[in-house]
């Protein structure tokens, strides 16, 4: 698709961000392209738009700058999955392991319900730890995941990606 090549282009690579030796994918850039950013959602919306989609989750942060947008075009639900202590309601939550130590995602309770069909949205597939537990959380109360999709993959960490073979690159669309 000719749109892929201008949304990667968009997006401005930093090195030693925020730590020496990452090379940080800076999506800031792509949402002052205003062609770019609406043939990313266009690309997304495409390829959901027939799949009964019923709530759109966004991995926090930038999952809820894509997310949103996607659900509204699909006519789904858009639900936050959180850090942790960000919602104020009752939330389930799902660990999961980062380089060092762990962290949390939350959703709040009743947000969905069993044998919804979620979409989840985040800017950015490193390892797949982050989204394995966005998926783990929603299947936990009963939601059918029927796919991740993320703007970008950093293809030399796919570590977990096996288990989370139902996930969609931009570029794979
Ligand atoms: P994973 O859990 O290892 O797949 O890491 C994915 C998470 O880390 C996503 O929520 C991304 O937003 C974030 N992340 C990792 N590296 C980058 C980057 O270079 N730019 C933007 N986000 C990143």
């Amino acid at each position: 698709d000719p749109r892929i090549a201008r949304i990667s282009s968009a997006i401005r690579v930093i090195p030693d961000f925020p730590k020496k030796g990452i090379m940080f994918q800076d999506i800031t850039t792509l949402l002052l392209d205003t062609k770019a950013f609406r043939d990313t959602i266009d690309l997304f919306v495409e390829r959901y738009r027939d799949k009964d989609i019923s709530v759109v989750a966004g991995v926090e942060a930038r999952g809820f700058i894509f997310g949103p947008p996607i659900a509204l075009a699909l006519g789904a639900k858009f639900v936050p999955l959180r850090k942790p202590k960000k919602l104020p309601g009752e939330v389930i939550s799902e660990e999961y392991s980062l380089e060092y130590g762990t962290d949390k995602i939350e959703m709040h309770v009743g947000a969905v319900q069993p044998g919804e069909r979620a979409l989840v949205i985040d800017d950015l597939i490193a390892t797949g730890g982050t989204l394995c537990a966005a998926i783990k959380l929603l299947e936990r109360v009963g939601v059918h995941v029927v796919e991740c999709a993320c703007v970008i993959e950093l293809p030399e960490l796919k570590v977990c990606i096996p288990i989370i073979s139902n996930t969609n690159m931009l570029s794979e669309l």
